[in-house]
């Protein structure tokens, strides 16, 4: 027999529990495998929402949902009818990590010219459909967005737990250097290392610094991030133009300021 998790209370009031569905499209599906790595709070997870589809993790399958979290950016045109059904499905569509807010590592082929060319460098003898990679609000509308490359699981269990308590939802808009300041890191880039804290969201603990290694922006800008003064600093410090870009590329969060640094990068280069 199994045992329905204990309803839980909010000043004696009984939350309203969701239905909730996973679905992943081009990724690695490793933001959803952080949801199932976090043993410790999984029940606790599991007793604020009734899951009713999640691939990765179980079974049964149900278009009965209200939130459907959904991983991966798309890439093809039967992703782009099974995305507009989740929509239609969802009352809440959430974009869950960077490859569904902006295109994640994936976009990174949309730089290049020949996409055949790219298809047999990947897959060789073997190749699938795969066309041009779009976030998600590209194809949807998408009403919440988690960041990061892979999501931070305790961030998504504090989203959820907010929608469950109909509380308000608040995404961090300052830059991960106030968290790795409040973490107390030497700044790597007094270690000689490059760095995006200063215009990256903030949200993840400062995860990179904390171990030593520098950002790479995978959540996207801070508000009002002010890429041209971390040109500044990371040139004064001597690091090239090229660094920052690769950096600026990487998750596509970027990809508007990277863009224009690229432009002003080849009309330097031609005069
Ligand atoms: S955001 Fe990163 S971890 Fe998540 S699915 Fe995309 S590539 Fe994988
Ligand atoms: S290491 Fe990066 S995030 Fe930390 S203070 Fe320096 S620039 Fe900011
Ligand atoms: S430090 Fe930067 S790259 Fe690392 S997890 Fe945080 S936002 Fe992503």
């Amino acid at each position: 027999m199994t045992r329905e998790p204990e309803t839980k209370t909010y000043l004696g009031i009984p939350l309203h529990r969701p239905k909730v569905a996973f679905f992943e499209f081009t990724s690695c599906e490793g933001c959803q495998l952080q949801m199932v790595n976090n043993e410790s709070t999984l029940l606790d997870f599991l007793s604020l929402v009734e899951v009713v589809n999640f691939r990765e993790a179980m079974t049964e399958r149900s278009d009965d949902y209200e939130i459907a979290f959904v991983e991966g950016s798309i890439t093809r045109d039967d992703e782009v009818l099974r995305l507009k059904q989740i929509r239609k499905n969802a009352k809440i569509l959430v974009a869950l990590g960077s490859c569904a807010c902006f295109g994640g590592v994936n976009q990174l082929k949309n730089r290049l010219k020949n996409l055949n060319w790219v298809k047999k460098q990947v897959y060789g003898k073997h190749p699938i459909e795969s066309g041009l990679v779009r976030a998600l609000e590209e194809v949807v509308t998408v009403d919440l967005r988690i960041y990061g490359c892979p999501i931070k699981k305790e961030e998504v269990e504090k989203i959820v737990l907010h929608i469950a308590l109909g509380k308000s939802v608040v995404i961090p808009k300052f830059p991960v250097c106030m968290e790795c300041k409040a973490n107390e890191n030497i700044c790597l880039f007094d270690l000689g290392e490059p760095c995006l804290g200063p215009i990256t969201r903030a949200g993840c603990d400062s995860w990179c610094p904390n171990n030593k290694a520098g950002c790479w922006g995978c959540r996207g800008p801070a508000e009002d991030a002010n890429v041209a003064y971390l040109k500044k600093i990371m040139k004064e410090k001597g690091f090239s133009e090229d660094t920052i870009i690769e950096r600026l590329d990487c998750f596509g969060g970027f990809a508007h300021f990277s863009e224009s640094n690229k432009q002003r990068t080849q009309r330097k280069k031609k005069s």
